[in-house]
């Protein structure tokens, strides 16, 4: 069994972040596995500006903000395991992991960070009745699809739910030439931040419908319909009150929930404020900690984060 100072889980920028801090802080046998092909986490696909302004007072791409923490960690004796799934860990700090270059492997270390990022909500957590068709894709699939597979998910758009991620799939299918038909909110005011609401829907004439919410997809073999309704303060569906759009795409964009399966299955509590998970030398950070909006806090906390993992470490894997 291979043993470590420090296995990171996630290569995405808290990971990164994580690393190169317990690096600095003197470890040196350090490992970041990650599932994907290349590291980056969710920024690769996040081709708009935006990110960077606290942390390197400049405002870069996603994918060149997680650049700059790659090409940091280039500079040290950093390991990473790509195309490798963190399948199960311990308690006592064992990572069970498949990839190419590992196969089955367990490791151990002597702390372990978990960076494995967030997971959208589907349409199974809003209920949304219908028909089951071909073009109902999360804000993040169809952002992936667009930005990085180069395919379009469809031409005639409605997106439910206002967070930051719907929004910016609106300015980036009106760019790829589709047609934001709407974009759908429950709430009575919008859920992202307001200069997304003014960058990427007022500045392209995309109808935002507050307080309202769509009751039914239609659709044989792909989306031909929704129905839209209007609710009241208590998020009921006022009978009556709304109206039908013709589209061949619905984007869910109703919510991120923290990535923690692996530690729920070890009875690793991951509390939402803490970067200490209930077990000592097991930390959390980024959106596995709690969903954070900008990716410069995100670099914060996985510093502390690396360098907590790191005195861990140091003093042999004791509290
Ligand atoms: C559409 C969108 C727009 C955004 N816009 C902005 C913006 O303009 N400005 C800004 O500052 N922030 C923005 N953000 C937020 C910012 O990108 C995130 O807060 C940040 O990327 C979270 O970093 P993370 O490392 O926690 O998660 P992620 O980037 O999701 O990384 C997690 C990594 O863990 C890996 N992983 C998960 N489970 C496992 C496992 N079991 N085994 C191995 N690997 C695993 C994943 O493959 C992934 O690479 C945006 C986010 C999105 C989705």
């Amino acid at each position: 069994m291979s043993l470590y100072d420090l296995i990171v889980i996630g290569g995405g920028p808290a990971g990164l972040a994580a690393a190169h801090s317990a690096w600095q802080n003197g470890l040196r046998k350090i490992l970041v596995v990650e599932r994907d092909k290349e590291l980056g986490g969710i920024l690769n696909q996040c081709i708009h500006t935006g990110f960077g302004l606290d942390y390197f007072k400049e405002e870069l791409t996603g994918p060149e903000y997680a650049g700059r923490f790659i090409k940091r960690l280039r500079g040290t004796g950093i390991e990473t395991a790509l195309g490798t799934m963190a399948l199960k860990i311990t308690q006592n700090r064992e990572v069970h992991a498949v990839g190419k270059k590992l196969g089955y492997a367990v490791l151990s270390a002597k702390s372990l960070v978990l960076a494995m990022g967030c997971r959208e909500r589907a349409r199974g957590a809003v209920g949304i009745p219908g028909t089951r068709p071909a073009g109902i894709f999360t804000a993040g699939t169809a952002q992936r699809y667009v930005n990085i597979e180069g395919q379009m998910p469809g031409r005639r758009v409605v997106i439910l739910g206002s967070g930051d991620v719907g929004l910016i799939m609106a300015r980036r299918m009106t760019l790829e030439g589709a047609a934001v038909l709407a974009c759908v909110e429950i709430l009575p005011k919008p859920g992202g931040l307001a200069r997304n609401v003014v960058q990427c829907l007022r500045d392209y004439d995309i109808p935002l419908y507050l307080s309202h919410t769509i009751t039914e997809i239609r659709g044989d073999k792909r989306v031909e319909q929704v129905a839209v309704s209007k609710v009241d303060k208590d998020r009921r569906v006022i009978p009556g009150a709304g109206f039908t759009v013709d589209c061949d795409a619905v984007l869910l964009s109703v919510g991120l929930i923290p990535e923690n399966e692996l530690a729920n299955a070890a009875g690793i509590v991951i509390n939402g404020k803490s970067i200490a998970t209930s077990v000592p030398g097991i930390f959390a950070c980024g959106n596995t900690l709690h969903v954070h909006d900008l990716v410069d806090h995100v670099t914060a906390e996985s510093e502390r984060a690396g360098k907590a993992a790191a005195a861990y470490a140091l003093r042999g894997g004791t509290p």
